[in-house]
């Protein structure tokens, strides 16, 4: 039986703080190569109609009005109109070649739009867009739907929130990151409670059923103090969720985070005191723990799927409806249909340009084999129910599965000498201590890790 209740071990925490992926796929992003074609993705999406599974969208809208300086996102920051009208008009040609390939009678139950920033859409933007995607695929109108975008606050305002609830949109994730002035000041992101506050009572009335707030520990200025300050501001709104994230300063990589002055960046320790006590108050105000850095109320959608056995985890982190195949739109964004991850160009003008020569904007990806699918399915099972059962998972996939990954078994044993898990002939269970660190756990399944380059490229676990 796995459990909700996470216990925060300091001293492990220090022995194993490595890099290692999120596993928001696997095989990871880094496995991706070009050997997958445009070509192999066409035959691949319309072979996937002979399942006939549902479909779950994702928008990509990489624009954002000003720059904040941790940003690691695929991100345009302009005013230039005529810039975005271009990207939104091949982003429309993309649907419709999308939509050429897969059955009308599939219905879409899921819909994310991230970025950058979708809400820098402006009204008619929002409006056609939506059509567009009504026109392309069939979406679905029940209340069943999870239609979710994310919002920049300082975007939006109470007569935008209805237009996105008028536009079938019930689900919203806030970008709150830091309540305190100075943080905000230090990250050039300001955003006032007040402001926020009447968002969510907006949000509320406008009948999202489900609100999620964003907050990043480890950005300058922040202490335990003036965390725990925001997180009593924030679980005051009773936000259905929190995803709460490590900022990883990377300036070589993410040019923005130059601004950053270093010497601002709070101490490993005094990350690590952040986020136990982040962990202490939010399961003390009655969210529980979903793992990685998802949080959530105990009616929420994300608790009733790790109880029910859909939770996964996707390109969004932990996500419901693990039986939909997933399309997505726009530069940088990843599609997973069937045993095939297809990844469209990460600069815009690449992306623009091979829509404009009539061709999906597809560069690299990879088709999973059998291995990969098995290991995939260990990973989800991790990560999502943090258990393994070994003659379930055996009888499900047709393996013996301690034949099959002998290894792998052999290598968990220092982890369960270390109370990561219990582990047993009848399958692994994560404990409470091994909570925070279910990707040093899932490491293990992973048959790539060992031969990545340069381990720099995956954020520390923790
Ligand atoms: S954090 Fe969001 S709003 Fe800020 S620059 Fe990045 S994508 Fe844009």
């Amino acid at each position: 039986m796995s459990t909700d209740t996470v216990c925060f071990d300091l001293d492990l925490i220090r022995r194993y703080d490595g890099r290692g992926p999120r596993y928001t796929s696997y095989p990871t992003a880094l496995q991706f190569s070009e050997d997958l074609t445009v070509q192999n993705y066409i035959d691949n999406a319309q072979a996937s109609n002979t399942s006939g599974v549902p479909l779950s969208l994702y928008v990509h809208i990489p624009f954002c009005h000003t720059l904040c300086y941790y940003c690691g996102c695929n991100k345009i920051v302009t005013h230039n109109q005529e810039r975005v009208s271009k990207y939104m008009g091949n982003l429309y040609r993309e649907i419709e070649m999308q939509s050429d390939l897969f059955d009308r009678a599939r219905l879409v139950e899921q819909l994310h739009f991230g970025g950058g920033t979708p809400t820098y859409l402006d009204e008619v933007q929002m409006r056609s867009l939506l059509a567009k995607l009504r026109d392309a695929f069939t979406l679905d109108t029940s209340e069943q739907r999870q239609f979710s975008i994310e919002v920049d606050p300082r975007t939006v305002t109470e007569e935008s929130i209805h237009l996105l609830t008028e536009l079938g949109f019930n689900r919203l994730s806030l970008g709150i990151q830091d309540f305190d002035a100075a943080v905000q000041e230090a990250v050039n992101r300001k955003q006032s409670v007040a402001e926020v506050t009447s968002l969510v009572e907006a949000s509320r009335q406008a009948g999202f059923r489900s609100i999620s707030f964003d907050l990043i520990y480890g950005l300058p200025l922040q202490s335990v103090q003036s965390f725990e300050q925001t997180l009593d501001t924030a679980i005051e709104m009773r936000p259905d969720r929190f995803a709460v994230y490590n900022y990883a300063h990377l300036p070589q990589r993410f040019k923005g985070q130059r601004m950053i002055n270093a010497d601002d960046i709070p101490a490993p320790e005094v990350k690590l005191d952040i986020l136990e006590n982040t962990i202490e108050r939010l399961t003390a105000a009655g969210y529980i723990y979903i793992g990685m850095d998802h949080f959530a109320l105990p009616d929420d959608e994300l608790v009733q799927a790790r109880r029910n056995g859909t939770l996964q985890r996707n390109f969004q982190g932990y996500s419901t409806h693990r039986h939909c195949d997933l399309v997505a739109l726009g530069v940088s964004s990843i599609s997973s249909i069937g045993n095939v991850f297809a990844q469209s160009s990460v600069t815009t003008m690449e992306y623009e340009t091979l829509i404009e020569n009539g061709t999906l904007p597809i560069r690299k990806g990879i088709a999973v084999d059998d291995d990969d699918l098995l290991r995939a399915d260990v990973i989800q099972s991790l990560m999502c129910y943090d258990e393994l059962i070994f003659d379930e998972f055996g009888r499900e996939h047709d393996i013996d599965f301690r034949e099959y990954f002998a290894a792998e078994i052999e290598k968990l044993g220092p982890l369960a000498k270390d109370d990561l898990i219990a582990l047993d002939a009848t399958g692994i269970r994560i404990t409470p201590k091994g909570r925070l660190l279910l990707r040093n756990i899932a490491m293990t399944f992973d048959r790539y890790i060992g031969i990545e380059e340069n381990a720099n490229r995956f954020s520390k676990a923790i």
